[in-house]
């Protein structure tokens, strides 16, 4: 499969920024309290001068709606902490394959900045892309197919005009789903195409490329002097607890920090 090299957002780090952190893939929901806790845990006590997460923050996200009712007091919880959050320091959102549908009524809620996926960050004197890393996995033709189809405005206008019950059914359905499919071996683990990854960092005229979705943390090299440094998803009752920050110091460079104290 081919594929064009996607239009890339700058976003020019303020010169007063000292360090940056990266999360991702923390898949929040109600039944993983210890996650929430963690979260919650590393948003009060960090002292980055920004955070960036990187897609996938919630596990699902089926409008802003939801958390106008009973039914979303978790993502209403979710929406408090962000806000507080962001009070203190900026916090950007890019959007991940789970939550696409985070729109502007939650992100000027949560006073959070809605990020272009994918953005260069300067910062430090490098050039970083950031990206969730799903619109690479080019191999998962099936999802680039529906990628395409749930990211048009008439796809999301049709979902969203649905009933917020009817919403909250059908999430279920393809979670449910895609679990059965996890269960039968069917699903095969899509990584980033290694030529489409290179040819991304050159057309931005970037070293580094930070992404999430694959869940599967390392740093791999893509070329002559380039990298892709892929993100920790989060699980706190995991054993170990996996909850990953990757921090971004000039000086320093990269370095990855347990969120959660051991
Ligand atoms: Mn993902």
């Amino acid at each position: 499969m081919t594929t064009t090299v996607p239009r890339f957002e700058e976003l020019a780090a303020p010169s007063d920024w000292r360090t940056v952190e990266f999360i991702s893939d923390l898949h929040l929901q109600a039944s993983e309290p210890a996650t929430f806790e963690a979260w919650r845990r590393y948003l009060r006590t960090t002292d980055a001068s920004a955070v960036f997460i990187l897609g996938d923050l919630f596990e699902v996200w089926v409008g802003d709606d939801c958390i106008d009712d009973a039914e979303g007091a978790f993502e209403a919880e979710c929406g408090a902490l962000l806000r507080e959050a962001a009070r203190q320091r900026p916090v950007f959102f890019m959007h991940g394959n789970r939550d696409f549908l985070v729109g502007p009524r939650f992100l000027a809620h949560c006073g959070l900045t809605g990020l272009h996926d994918p953005t260069v960050l300067q910062f430090g004197g490098e050039r970083t892309v950031l990206s969730h890393g799903d619109l690479l996995c080019l191999d998962d033709v099936d999802y680039q197919r529906f990628r395409a189809q749930a990211r048009s405005t008439e796809w999301q206008q049709r979902f969203l005009s649905q009933p917020l019950a009817v919403r909250r059914a059908q999430a279920r359905g393809i979670r449910e789903q895609s679990e059965a499919r996890k269960q039968s071996g069917d699903a095969a683990y899509a990584d980033l195409d290694g030529p489409a990854t290179q040819q991304w960092l050159q057309a931005a005229g970037a070293r580094t490329l930070i992404h999430g979705h694959t869940h599967r943390p390392a740093v791999h090299a893509v070329g002559p002097g380039l990298q892709r440094v892929v993100l920790s998803d989060w699980d706190a009752a995991a054993r170990p607890p996996r909850a990953e920050v990757l921090r971004l110091s000039p000086g320093r460079g990269l370095e990855r920090l347990a969120a959660v104290p051991m």
